[in-house]
């Protein structure tokens, strides 16, 4: 099996270079892992005894931005003839950076994220053991690879056992590997649930004693992690390791909290508000926008706060309200872009419209379908129904005539402005904006289509007063 990627070109071209030099040179972590389960890697990484100064003057081409962390990007030609010093001129679109690190052993972790120090070395095994978990700590040679992929695998730390038997083990101690650096805690859940992985029992108990740790973490490093979780096309099993392991309760408290809140089976025959939302991100397929899935994460995250059992049934008055707050403390937490902000927040406060949408005046539609990525709504509220009763009437009703209804009848030009108004002898003043908005209702119900029309309108409706 030999990869026929631009990127394993490139890097293959860079390992010749520094084994042609008398490095020892392998491509090494995620990419060995992703090739041995037959999925294509997103990026090759090599590793190297060579130091970065070497690798800088080896590549005509480089780039020191980890210098300190001894990883050199390396500037390469794409097309797969092309030696490497010929395709590297800058410039040329077709160019290629592969990250090449410079073998080496982490010292003390004293923050509990980074190592206070580096120490480069020549030994591979050094290397490997510095890293997270053993199936990504296997090394490959890619000049070796030919038909037997395995036989060029250089395993230090039984990585290829545990790819075998799908587990994710950290490699040495697993308590001492977490508090060097808590991140990791996350960093296993995410791959147990992106390839089906059970956690080793060790690794997992290890996790579940130093869950509270994650405290000490960047929350823009967690929300990173989360957002992987969720967008990876495991959000379900994800989000019940995360359950299972304590880690939830230390990240997002507030959806651990939907666990036994009940709800009116008639409903949501399915069970709790907990059950319900992992109904939803079991639907979230790889690839999906990070602000719809986060949107499904915390749609209902307001019922624990509001449940209330009313003489006739259990109910969560005002779920929707105190949910808008508590996703915007939670995307301010995170430290969300406010345009993602906006979106997240967009979801969780229209998601209850759709049982309306019959009802709604025209002009009240359009301005549902007005919603930045209606599509995200639509999408949000179909996994809400499917983890639910499974009744999608309000879907198809709301579908059918957002897919119905032209972007110029739901957006259509102004009929007139400020402008027209003070041609027609109003004063500017705050009433203007209630003007407008009665055009622009009556325009969207189609009762008025001209700015005559609009004038007719306004002067009926708002005399004009004194001069
Ligand atoms: P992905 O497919 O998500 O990119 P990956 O395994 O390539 O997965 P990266 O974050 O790209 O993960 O890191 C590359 C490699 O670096 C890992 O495979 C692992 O060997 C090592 N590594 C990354 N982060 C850590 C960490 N926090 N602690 C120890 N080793 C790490
Ligand atoms: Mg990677």
């Amino acid at each position: 099996m030999e990869p026929a990627s631009r990127q394993f070109d490139a890097a293959l071209r860079i390992v010749r270079e520094l084994q042609a030099a008398g490095y020892e040179a392998y491509l090494a972590g995620g990419c060995v892992r992703d090739l041995l389960l037959g999925r294509e890697p997103t990026d090759y990484d090599v590793a190297t005894a060579a130091s970065p100064d070497v690798v800088l003057g080896l590549f005509p081409r480089t780039f020191a931005v980890g210098a300190h962390f001894g990883v050199v990007l390396v500037a390469t030609g794409g097309a797969a003839d092309a030696s490497a010093e010929a395709g590297a001129k800058l410039g040329e679109p077709e160019y290629l950076v592969t990250e090449v690190a410079t073998f080496r052993s982490d010292g003390a972790y004293s923050d509990g994220r980074h190592p206070d120090a580096v120490r480069y070395t020549t030994n591979a095994e050094e290397d490997v053991k510095r890293r997270d978990f053993t199936i990504n700590g296997l090394l490959i040679d890619p000049l070796r690879v030919g038909n037997d992929l395995g036989s060029a695998v250089i395993d230090y730390v039984g990585g290829l056992g545990d790819l075998e038997a799908g587990i994710v083990r950290a490699i040495g101690h697993a308590e001492e590997r977490f508090l060097e650096d808590h991140l990791r805690m996350l960093r296993g859940v995410r791959f147990a649930a992106r390839f089906g992985f059970e956690l080793a029992e060790g690794t997992k108990a290890a996790i579940q004693r130093l869950a509270k740790n994650t405290e000490a973490v960047s929350r823009e490093r967690v929300r990173d992690e989360l957002t992987k979780m969720l967008t990876e096309g495991q959000a379900r099993k994800a989000f019940e390791l995360l359950d299972a392991t304590g880690l939830l309760a230390e990240v997002l408290p507030e959806v651990a909290k939907m666990k036994g809140v009940e709800q009116p089976a008639q409903y949501h025959p399915e069970g709790d508000v907990w059950v319900h939302t992992l109904g939803l991100l079991g639907q979230l397929e790889a690839g999906v926008p990070l602000t719809l899935a986060w949107g499904a994460l915390l749609h209902d995250v307001g019922k624990p706060p509001t449940f209330r059992r009313a003489p006739d049934r259990i109910r969560f008055n005002g779920h929707v309200e105190v949910g808008v707050a508590m996703a915007a403390e939670i995307c301010r937490r995170f430290r969300f872009s406010n345009e993602d902000t906006h979106q997240i927040l967009a979801l969780v406060e229209n998601h209850m419209r759709f049982a309306d949408a019959a009802r709604m005046k025209t002009s009240t539609l359009k301005r549902f379908f007005r919603l930045e990525d209606f599509e995200q709504h639509l999408a949000l509220h179909r996994m809400d129904c499917m983890a639910g009763s499974g009744n999608l009437e309000h879907w198809e009703f709301v579908r059918e005539r957002w897919m119905a209804m032209p972007e110029e009848t739901v957006r259509p030009p102004a009929l007139i402005t400020g402008r027209e108004l003070i041609a027609a002898g109003y004063k500017p003043g705050a009433e203007f904006k209630q003007m407008l908005r009665a055009v622009e209702d009556a325009q969207l119900e189609g009762t008025i289509e001209t700015a005559e029309e609009a004038l007719l309108m306004v002067k009926d409706r708002f005399p004009v007063t004194g001069s």
